[in-house]
C-alpha cells in the first residue's frame, strides 16, 4: 500500500466545536463531508482521544466552521495542535450560537453549520459522527482552505489524532512509482546544502531558510541559526528550542 495515494484525496479544513455543561471544546479536522441533502446531514470523523469527541457525544451537538484559505495561523495552531483540556481555545475567537446552542466559531471562517447528532459509528481509533444540519450560513465570499494548500504552504504533517495522519518515517521510506526528476545545477545543490531546513517538533511546521518568513520581517536566505532568539513557530508558538535540524 502506498500511503501517498491518500494525499490525492481532496479535503477542506474545518473547526469542529461543541459544548457540554458549560465547557467548550474544539479542534481542526479535515474529515467532514455532506452525506445527504434531504435531510441535510454532515459526517465527521473524530479521534476518540480528542476532548471534543466526548463533548459532542454527550451534548449530541456540534458545529462545523469552514476555514478560509488565508486563515489566522494562531487559530490553526491552537485548534489544530493544542488540547481543549489544557487550553481555552475560544478566548481569542469570535463565536455565536444558533439553534443547538453549541458554540460556532466565526473567526477565519467562510461558512458554518449547526448540527445535532443523529448517529455515530465506532470505526476503531475514531468515531464517525453524523449530524443533521439545523442551521447554516455563509459569512464571506473568501476562498475556503483546502488540506492540499495547507500542506503545501506550511510543509506540515497532519496532527497525530487526524484520520489522515501518517508517520513521517513511512512517507520518507516510501518510493513512488514515478519519482519526480529535477535537474539542478551544481551551484544550486551546493547553496541548498548550506541552508538546512528545521522542523517544529510540536506541530511539524518546517522553516525553510530559502523562503525566510517575510510576514515576520525575516528575508529569504536567512539561516535558522540567524533567526532572533525570541523567534516563535508561526503555527503553534513554540520557541526555537523546539526545532530540530532536518
Ligand atoms: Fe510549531
Amino acid at each position: 500500500m502506498k500511503y501517498k495515494a491518500f494525499y490525492k484525496l481532496s479535503y477542506g479544513l474545518y473547526i469542529i466545536a461543541s459544548e457540554f455543561e458549560g465547557k467548550k471544546a474544539g479542534y481542526i479536522g479535515n474529515t467532514a463531508f455532506q452525506v445527504t441533502s434531504s435531510p441535510s446531514q454532515i459526517a465527521i470523523s473524530c479521534h476518540k482521544k480528542n476532548a471534543t469527541a466526548e463533548f459532542i457525544l454527550k451534548s449530541k451537538t456540534f458545529s462545523l466552521s469552514v476555514l478560509k484559505k488565508e486563515s489566522d495561523t494562531s487559530i490553526i495552531g491552537e485548534f489544530g495542535f493544542m488540547s481543549s483540556k489544557d487550553t481555552d481555545k475560544f478566548r481569542n475567537v469570535e463565536t455565536i450560537t444558533a439553534i443547538s446552542g453549541t458554540p460556532i466559531v466565526l473567526s477565519s471562517s467562510v461558512a458554518w453549520f449547526d448540527c445535532k447528532v443523529v448517529n455515530s459509528i465506532d470505526v476503531g481509533s475514531h468515531i464517525l459522527i453524523i449530524g443533521e444540519v439545523l442551521d447554516s450560513d455563509v459569512l464571506s465570499g473568501d476562498e475556503p482552505l483546502t488540506y492540499d494548500y495547507y500542506r503545501e504552504k506550511y510543509k506540515m504533517l497532519a496532527p497525530k489524532n487526524a484520520p489522515t495522519y501518517v508517520e513521517k518515517e513511512k512517507l520518507d521510506n516510501e518510493t513512488v512509482t514515478k519519482p519526480e526528476v529535477k535537474s539542478e545545477s551544481a551551484a544550486e545543490v551546493e547553496s541548498k546544502s548550506e541552508l538546512s531546513t528545521y522542523t517544529c517538533s510540536i506541530c511539524g511546521f518546517q522553516y525553510n531558510p530559502e523562503e525566510g518568513d517575510p510576514a515576520l520581517g525575516i528575508p529569504p536566505g536567512t539561516p535558522f541559526e540567524d533567526l532572533p532568539e525570541d523567534y516563535k513557530c508561526p503555527i503553534c508558538n513554540a520557541g526555537k528550542d523546539y526545532f530540530t535540524k532536518n
